[in-house]
C-alpha cells in the first residue's frame, strides 16, 4: 500500500538550535503487499516450548491479541458511527472538538510566531519564521517536565511554562515591544472542549498528568495570567491540540493534507471537515447548511476515548489492569501492557522458571522503547532480547549484581550501548540466565501487543478516511491528480519497527476489496508522510490562521 522514504528536513526548512522539524518520508496507499522493513516476526513453529501447557497458554494469548480482519472492520465501522455521533452532539464518546480553525494553508504564509508545545514528556518553545514558498526557520529549545509538576498545583506547571518562554526569549535576545506582542500558538495536547479559537476547558487530564482543580478550567487563560505576571508581551492567539499542529505543519509543505495523526505518548487525530456536516455547530456563527457547506473546519477527534462503553474493542485482562479507558494504541501503555502479560506468564511458571525481578515487578518499568529493541532483534539467540531482559530488567539474575549495563534507550528511539567501559567489563562471556524459549516467548508477546496497536491505529485512520473520503466531494479530491496527504507524528510511528507497515496493511485489508472505498488504495492517491515534531510549527501556522480569521 505504501512505500517509505526517509529524508532529512524538507528543502527550505532550516533548523537552528535544539530539536528537529518535519522529516518527510512518504508512502503511497497502493494495493501491493507491503514490505515489513525491520520487524522480524518470530516463527511460531520455531519456539522451543518447554511444556504443552506453556504452548497452550501462548496460543491463547495469540488469539486474544490478534485482531482478525472481520473484527478490524467492525472496529472501523463503529468508529465511523461514533464520529458521526460526536459531530451531532456535545458529550459523545468521541468529542469531535471544533477547533474553530477554518480554511487551509497553501504554503504562501509568512510571519514570525512563537509556539509553546506541552506534551507527555517535554515542553518545547519554538520561534518560527515563515517566509514565501513554504520556507521556515525555527529556533527551539526542549525542556524536560519534572514529574512532580505533572501532578501538583496547576499554577506551578503554568509558571514553569512562562519561565521557559521567558528564558528562551532572553537566551535568543528577543525583546518584544509592549505595544506589539508576539503571537503565540499554544499546543496543549490534552482533551479540551474548545469554546473559541484561543479558549477552551480541560475535559480530562491524560498522559500521566493530574494537576488538581484544572478540569473545567481554560489552559489558555491560565497561560495568559502567568505571562502577564512575568511581564511578557506575548499574546496567546490559538489554543490547539498537537494533532491539529501536525495537520497544519504537514499542510504547509503538502497543501493536500487532510488528516494529522499522532502516535506517540498518546494517540489521536485531527482532520478537515466540511462545516455543514458539523451538526452541533453554532448556526449563529457558521450559518445554515447552505452557507456552511462552503466552509471547512479542523476537527480534533480526541480518539483516545473511543469505545469507553466497551462495545467493540477486544479488551484483555491485561488492558484492564493498565487503564480501563485506554485505546491500547498509545505508546505510553504498550510497555506496561506487555509487562502485565509477562508477569502473568511468570506467575504461571511459564517464563524465567517463575522468577520475576524487582524491576519487572515495578509498574511502568518495562519501557515501550524496549519493545522496539526486542522487535528488531534478528540474532539467532535473540541476544538483544537477552540484554533487555537480563541487563535492563535483571531477570534471572542475582539482583545484588545489578549494574546499569544493558540497552540504553535514548528518547529519539536510537538504542545505544551504555558506557562502553562498563559494558566491556560486564559483557565478558557470561552464561545467559534466561533460556532461548523465554526470549522467544517474550518476543512473541511484544509482537502481539505492538501489532495490535498498529492495527487499531489502522481501524481509526480507516474510519477517518471512510468518513471524509466516502462522500462525493472528497472522493473527487482523492481521485484528482494530486491525491491527498496524511501527516503522522509521534515516536511510536517513527521508531517502532514495522508499525508503519502494519498500519498500512491494516488499511489495505479494510479497503482493497471494498468496492466503494478501493479507490483509496490506488497508487499515489493517499500518501502517509512522517511529520515528526511538526506540532510546534503547526501551532505557529495556527496562530497565523487565527490572526487571519
Ligand atoms: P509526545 O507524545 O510527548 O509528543 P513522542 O511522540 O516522542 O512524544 O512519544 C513518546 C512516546 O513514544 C514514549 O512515551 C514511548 O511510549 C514511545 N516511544 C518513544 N521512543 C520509542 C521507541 N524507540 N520505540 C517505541 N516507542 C517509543
Ligand atoms: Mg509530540
Amino acid at each position: 500500500m505504501l512505500s517509505t522514504v526517509v529524508t532529512a528536513n524538507p528543502p527550505g526548512v532550516e533548523v537552528v538550535g535544539e530539536g528537529e522539524h518535519c522529516t518527510d518520508p512518504t508512502r503511497d496507499l497502493v494495493t501491493k503487499s507491503c514490505p515489513r522493513p525491520s520487524r522480524c516476526i518470530i516463527a511460531r513453529s520455531e519456539i522451543a516450548y518447554e511444556s504443552e501447557r506453556q504452548q497452550k497458554t501462548v496460543a491463547s494469548l495469540v488469539q486474544e491479541f490478534t485482531i482478525e480482519p472481520t473484527k478490524l472492520k467492525a472496529i472501523k465501522d463503529r468508529f465511523v458511527i461514533e464520529m458521526r455521533k460526536g459531530l451531532a452532539r456535545q458529550g459523545e464518546t468521541l468529542a469531535m472538538v471544533q477547533t474553530h480553525i477554518l480554511g487551509r494553508l497553501d504554503g504562501s504564509e509568512t510571519g514570525t510566531y512563537l509556539t509553546l508545545d506541552i506534551g507527555g514528556t517535554y515542553l518545547r518553545v519554538v520561534l518560527v519564521e515563515l517566509s514565501q514558498g513554504s520556507k521556515m526557520i525555527t529556533r527551539q529549545k526542549k525542556y524536560a517536565i519534572d514529574p512532580l509538576l505533572k501532578v501538583g498545583e496547576p499554577k506551578l506547571l503554568f509558571d514553569f511554562m512562562a519561565s521557559c518562554i521567558g528564558s528562551f526569549l532572553l537566551a535568543n535576545d528577543i525583546a518584544i515591544p509592549k505595544e506589539c506582542p508576539l503571537e503565540l500558538g499554544f499546543t496543549f495536547s490534552f482533551p479540551v472542549l474548545q469554546t473559541g479559537i484561543n479558549s477552551g476547558t480541560l475535559i480530562d487530564w491524560t498522559k500521566g498528568y493530574s494537576c488538581h482543580g484544572m478540569v473545567g478550567k481554560d489552559p489558555a487563560e491560565l497561560l495568559r495570567q502567568v505571562l502577564l505576571s512575568r511581564g511578557l508581551s506575548v499574546n496567546v492567539s490559538v489554543l490547539m491540540n498537537d494533532t491539529v499542529g501536525t495537520l497544519l505543519s504537514h499542510a504547509y509543505l503538502h497543501p493536500r493534507t487532510v488528516v494529522g495523526l499522532g502516535l506517540g505518548t498518546g494517540s489521536n487525530a485531527a482532520y478537515i471537515e466540511r462545516v455543514d456536516r458539523i451538526v452541533k455547530r453554532d448556526i449563529s456563527i457558521y450559518g445554515d447548511d447552505a452557507e456552511a457547506s462552503s466552509k471547512e473546519m479542523v476537527i480534533n477527534i480526541e480518539f483516545g476515548a473511543f469505545d469507553n462503553e466497551r462495545q467493540v474493542l477486544p479488551l484483555t485482562m491485561y488492558d484492564n489492569k493498565v487503564d480501563r479507558k485506554s485505546l491500547m494504541i498509545a505508546g505510553m501503555y504498550l510497555g506496561e501492557i506487555t509487562r502485565n502479560v509477562l508477569l502473568d506468564l511468570i506467575d504461571n511458571r511459564f517464563l524465567f522458571q517463575g522468577q520475576s525481578s524487582r524491576k519487572l515487578d515495578k509498574p511502568w518499568e518495562f519501557l515501550t522503547e524496549y519493545m522496539s529493541v526486542i522487535e528488531e532483534d534478528v540474532t539467532p539467540n535473540l541476544e538483544n532480547v537477552r540484554r533487555v531482559l537480563e541487563d535492563n530488567l535483571a531477570l534471572g539474575r542475582d539482583e545484588m549484581q545489578e549494574t546499569n549495563v544493558g540497552v540504553d534507550v535514548k528518547p529519539e528511539g536510537i538504542a545505544v550501548e551504555a558506557s562502553s567501559q562498563i559494558a566491556t567489563a560486564e559483557l565478558s562471556p557470561r552464561e545467559p540466565t534466561t533460556t532461548l524459549s523465554d526470549r522467544q516467548i517474550v518476543k512473541l508477546v511484544v509482537e502481539l501487543v505492538g501489532q495490535r496497536s498498529a492495527r487499531l491505529a489502522a481501524a481509526a485512520l480507516g474510519a477517518i478516511l471512510e468518513h471524509t473520503m466516502g462522500c462525493t466531494w472528497a472522493r473527487d479530491e482523492v481521485e484528482s491528480e494530486e491525491g491527498v496527504d496524511i501527516g503522522v507524528d509521534g515516536s511510536l510511528y517513527g521508531f517502532y519497527p514495522g508499525f508503519e507497515s502494519d498500519l498500512v496493511c491494516g488499511l489495505e485489508e479494510l479497503f482493497a476489496q471494498e468496492p466503494r472505498m478501493s479507490f483509496l488504495c490506488k497508487k499515489d492517491k493517499v500518501r502517509l508522510g512522517r511529520c515528526l515534531d511538526g506540532s510546534s510549527v503547526g501551532a505557529a501556522l495556527g496562530a497565523l490562521l487565527a490572526t487571519r480569521q
